[in-house]
């Protein structure tokens, strides 16, 4: 008997001729994000991953338990016992299993315990069926446990019984992030300010499988360092689940000052995002990205109207994803929250776009106006100079 932790996929089941690629992917980034906590085994049959520790007596499940629910492509984990397909061992397990339950819920307070045992048969050659080893076991937790009872519909908890070419049993099921693995879908260009927003809008394009770069605009000394020390610690929290992230902060003050001077204040902020927009496209096409992300909503502010975006969109030739289109602020901190971003987006630190904020900006803003607007300056000259001055910051050391 050892300990193992299981790991689930859920989409990836889906993929046809595929599937083997995404498998592949999914194990190296499961190997790439534990590696820390010593040598284990990665494999994989039918939906299921196995991490087999080599040192099962020191290893840390627990952490590395919490780390598997950060990876994209796995729905859900547990920690198991593995045994041989064995009735007796089975039980034993169980009892063990069980034993542990129970003292969890009486340091709570809860001494009446309900549960259920659920059964599935792989191995066609165990001499019993499902039912039948889910009623027998059953009986032998509810002769070994007074306290307990059984519940079908709403117990407390759950043992689960696998039989297979070994046997599993475990009673915990761990959420994890659902998603594909990083790496199989391409490679795409964060705009990563330092607000709420866009660390969540990333997180959601990178749990569709997608690597994930990250732009900071950053005018210095209209905002500070510690603005931009903020943006390195969200792209940090997120490598938890995107693997490192090349950051690439753009010294952004003079091209602000040129719109803040040049160009009509009402238009200052579409124009301002497109120009973001231009730069962003140049690095990202350096980076073998195919697609821009942002943290906008629709209507959320002055910027984010149709018409604005429209006006912003027309300045980059690669999809735009903002994949919070459609959601309320409530919801994306919500997210935040879920993801641990939150408590750093909050920090009070000015970001780039508030500093030079119009009092009035326009929300319905034509792209000829604009397009006249925009060319009353060089702004592509200068927009150069801050993609040749900018900053590469690494972070993470992960190789997914
Ligand atoms: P957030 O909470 O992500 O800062 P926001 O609601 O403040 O978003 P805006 O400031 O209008 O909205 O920015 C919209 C999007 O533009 C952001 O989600 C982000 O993707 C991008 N963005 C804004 N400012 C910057 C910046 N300084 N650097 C990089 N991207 C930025
Ligand atoms: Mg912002």
């Amino acid at each position: 008997m050892r300990q193992v932790i299981l790991g689930r996929i859920g989409e990836i089941a889906l993929k046809g001729l595929n599937r083997g690629n995404f498998e592949k992917n999914l194990a190296r980034n499961i190997k790439e994000s534990i590696k820390q906590y010593g040598n284990a085994k990665v494999v994989w049959s039918q939906s299921r991953f196995f991490i087999e520790p080599e040192d099962c007596d020191n290893y840390n499940y627990d952490e590395v338990v919490s780390r598997l629910t950060c990876i994209f492509g796995l729905v859900s984990v547990s920690l198991a016992y593995e045994l041989e397909s064995d009735f007796e061992a089975i039980k034993d397990n169980a009892l063990r299993l069980v034993k542990k339950k129970m003292d969890e819920f009486a340091a709570g307070g809860k001494t009446k315990v309900t549960f259920k045992v659920e059964t599935r048969r792989g191995l066609k050659t165990f001499p019993m069926k499902s039912p039948e080893i889910s009623a027998e076991i059953g009986g032998e937790m509810l002769e070994a446990f007074s306290d307990l009872s059984v519940d079908v519909n709403n117990p407390d908890f759950i043992l689960f019984v696998e039989v297979r070419e070994n046997s599993y049993v475990y009673t915990d099921i761990i959420p994890g992030q659902g998603g594909m693995p990083i790496g199989s879908n391409g490679k795409a260009c964060l705009l990563l300010s330092g607000g709420i927003d866009s660390p969540v809008a990333g997180h959601m394009i990178a749990k569709r499988g997608v690597k994930i770069c990250a732009v900071h605009f950053h005018s210095y000394p209209y905002t500070s360092e510690r603005a931009k020390e903020k943006v390195v610690e969200l792209a940090e929290l997120l490598t938890r689940y995107c693997g490192s992230i090349k950051l690439m902060v753009v010294p952004y003050t003079d091209v602000q000052l040129a719109i803040h001077e040049n160009c009509r204040d009402e238009l200052g902020t579409v124009i301002m995002r497109r120009s973001m927009m231009r730069i962003a496209e140049v690095l990202a096409r350096k980076n073998g990205c195919s697609a821009l992300i942002t943290g906008e909503s629709v209507g959320q502010v002055a910027s984010q109207t149709m018409a604005a975006m429209y006006c912003t969109d027309n300045a980059a030739n690669l999809p735009i994803f903002r994949p919070l289109i459609g959601m309320d602020k409530v919801e994306v901190i919500d997210r935040a929250r879920a993801i641990g971003t939150f408590e750093t987006s909050i920090l009070p630190y000015e970001d780039c776009c508030t500093v030079f904020t119009p009092k009035h900006p326009k929300t319905k803003p034509s792209l000829d106006e604009v397009l006249a607007e925009e060319s009353r300056y060089d702004f592509k000259a200068l927009e150069a100079v801050a993609i040749e001055n900018t900053e590469i910051i690494r972070v993470g050391n992960a190789e997914v």
